[in-house]
């Protein structure tokens, strides 16, 4: 019998090899931070059960983050590492955790270079192949003499040969990025005058020493892949005609895999973790461009989070596997359900970058916004429990998670809603060009809500009567928040030009003419970008400082401002706004005030909490949990997470 998903995927569910290692499927999570080891690089439960999840849920080859040669050589505080035998025991626990579910697993090797700073490295200067600063750390590096990359790659070589004895299933050198090895192998970092600099030949040296010191360690039959940038994007940095040579050099001296990855941390992002802005699998052409012209595997990565471009990727010849790493942290268990066919149940990856890049800057373990139980995959362990009755009010997406959470554990969950769909504040956020995808965690909660059995109640406006008369066990209240209105500003409230964010995206009104969106963070700009697209007339964005969006992946900020400036909206930082008057908005710029012409005037001025029935329904006690912006308005990854646990710990 031919089934839907045999039709589906001809390539993704088949073996493949890397060296002699045989991976059971084409679908790779490529390395990401977790900032889950201890300070000192040792494995931790909730480290060992992230991984362990994604082994679980059917992902073939899982490479780790990158793993420490010595104490110095790190980005963050918490970064796994094998610079000592002591470190061996903790991660051979995770490899076997892996390997108990079928996965085979890499173990990545890098040292960060420049690209860190001396409060995570154990207080020393960070080191590059010239003297540099990295410019978002800012610390300069100093140049490595020529003893200590000698050094450095006899620590190289040992780390590897630990990472055999844990048991890992190859090794993966972590050579993109602008980390030390990227720095380099490229002329953007690489300034030296002696063997290590200038031509190619010379800037590659360092890798093939590492690469060879690792081979002497580990034998000729243990995978070694190297994982490299093929294109940087930055002024000097490398592109395909040079990615080509080294990949045909790579093969060359034994490799036994490519990961083609693309970018620098320093061009911002712009190719490693992409926000929702860029465009699913934007560096898949430069892996096809490899795999051309080397008879190794090649792996192509970047944005991709759909199984189906992921097998269309590998019909078409563009790589051999697919990496799909933000995806594995949306859904773990992505794999297993693409095999099964059920499509509609993926959750998938918005590009928001809030709770995965977002945490790896925070120093915070990685979460991610649509999935939150990532990172706490320990803790959740959905034991059987007491069923209760179960009453959450308000259907964004902190009480759809704490609705999921509860009906998982056995509960019986009602959720009420005042709207007459289910999604909150996340269904205008979805309405913002070039955050499309935002709206599929809507789509995936509501299918998830149903899956469970949840009684829904739309358009069911709560009091604190109607909660007593229902007699919960529990009660969630999850109202979130509403757009504040800035009342401080004269003639603001009340007038009828003055509208909300949320209404413009939407579509309840819509401005035309001269409008004024009040707020820099990322609801207003997304407004702008809104209103621009739409064609709705002179745009400007009203911004007390010289930021915008400054709380936001820089990388997605970027991308949204040149959207922005291509439309022509005006971007008025360093304005203060005096007050709306009839003949126009007043506003004071460097000393100087100004009436300008207005027709709308659009508030982006942040959220306050909907929160009166906590004071109305005291009296239940601890019965009763508030939950998410009804206790301060923050990001949609605090509303989930909350919710979550509120209704996993019902
Ligand atoms: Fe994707 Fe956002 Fe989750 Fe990161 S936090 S994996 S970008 S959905």
């Amino acid at each position: 019998m031919i089934t839907e998903t045999s039709t589906m995927f001809k390539k993704l569910f088949t073996p493949f090899k890397i060296g002699n290692c045989e991976i059971p499927n084409r679908i790779a999570v490529p390395a990401m931070v977790t900032n889950m080891p201890t300070e000192d690089g040792y494995a931790t439960e909730q480290f060992i059960k992230y991984y362990e999840e994604k082994a679980k849920g059917g992902y073939g080859l899982i490479i780790t983050e990158d793993y420490l040669i010595n104490p110095n050589g790190k980005g963050y505080k918490h970064v796994a590492a094998l610079y000592e035998d002591a470190q061996i025991e903790g991660h051979a626990k995770m490899v076997e955790a892996v390997h108990s579910h079928g996965s085979k697993i890499f173990c990545q090797i890098y040292h960060c270079g420049r690209q860190s700073n001396h409060f995570v490295n154990g207080g020393v200067q960070t080191m590059a192949p010239s003297p540099s600063a990295d410019p978002w750390n800012r610390d300069m590096a100093r140049e490595l003499t020529v003893d200590e990359i000698h050094t450095f790659v006899r620590q190289f070589g040992e780390a590897a040969g630990r990472a055999k004895k844990c048991g890992f299933d190859g090794i993966e050198i972590h050579a993109g990025h602008g980390y030390l090895i990227a720095a380099f192998l490229s002329f953007h970092q690489n300034h030296r005058t002696d063997e290590y600099g200038g031509p190619l030949i010379n800037r590659v040296r360092f890798l093939h020493e590492i690469y060879d010191e690792m081979r002497k360690n580990v034998g000729d039959d243990f995978p070694i892949m190297i994982r490299f940038s093929a294109v940087e994007g930055t002024a000097n940095g490398r592109d395909l005609g040079e990615a080509r040579v080294l990949a045909k050099m790579f093969e060359e001296w034994g490799v036994d895999a490519i990961n083609c990855s693309n970018g620098l941390y320093s061009s911002y992002n712009d190719g490693i973790i992409a926000s929702t802005w860029k465009k699913p699998a934007f560096g898949a052409s430069n892996a096809k461009a490899l795999k051309e012209i080397v008879n190794i595997p090649v792996m192509a990565v970047n944005r991709i989070n759909d199984p189906l471009v992921a097998e269309e990727l590998l019909q078409d010849g563009y790589c051999d596997f697919v990496g799909m790493a933000r995806a594995s942290l949306a859904d773990p268990h992505l794999p297993n359900k693409a095999k099964e066919g059920r499509l509609c149940d993926i959750r998938q990856c918005i590009g928001c970058l809030q709770a995965c890049a977002g945490h790896t800057y925070q120093q915070i373990p990685t979460c991610c916004l649509v999935n939150p139980e990532v990172g706490k995959e320990y803790k959740y362990t959905f034991e059987p429990t007491e069923p209760k009755k179960v009453l959450i009010i308000g259907g964004g997406p902190g009480g759809m998670n704490a609705a999921i959470a509860a009906a998982r554990r056995g509960h019986d969950v009602t959720l009420w809603e005042k709207e007459d769909r289910l999604g909150g504040q996340f269904i205008a956020a979805g309405c913002t060009p070039g955050k499309g995808d935002y709206i599929t965690y809507v789509y995936s909660l509501n299918r998830t809500v149903n899956q469970l059995g949840v009684k829904v109640e739309l358009n069911k406006e709560a009091t604190a009567d109607d909660v007593r008369a229902f007699g919960a066990d529990k009660v969630i209240i999850a109202t979130g928040g509403v757009g504040r209105v800035p009342e401080e500003i004269p003639g603001i409230a009340g007038d009828a030009r003055v509208i909300m964010a949320e209404d413009v995206l939407r579509g309840r009104v819509n401005p035309e003419g001269y409008i004024y969106i009040l707020g820099g963070g990322s609801v207003g700009i997304e407004t702008a970008c809104y209103l621009a697209d739409a064609e709705r007339g002179h745009i400007s964005i009203v911004i007390r400082r010289d930021v915008v969006a400054d709380k936001e992946d820089q990388g997605k900020v970027n991308f949204m401002r040149a959207f922005c400036e291509q439309r022509h909206v005006k971007f008025l930082f360093k304005h203060t706004i005096n007050e709306l008057a009839e003949d126009g908005l007043v506003l004071t710029h460097n000393g100087e005030t100004e009436t300008h012409k207005v027709d709308w005037v659009v508030l982006s001025c942040g959220y306050v909490p909907v929160n009166g029935l906590v004071e109305e329904l005291k009296d239940l006690g601890d019965k009763v949990v508030v939950i998410g912006d009804a206790v301060k308005c923050r990001d949609a990854e605090d509303a989930g997470n909350e919710g979550f646990d509120a209704g996993y710990f019902a």
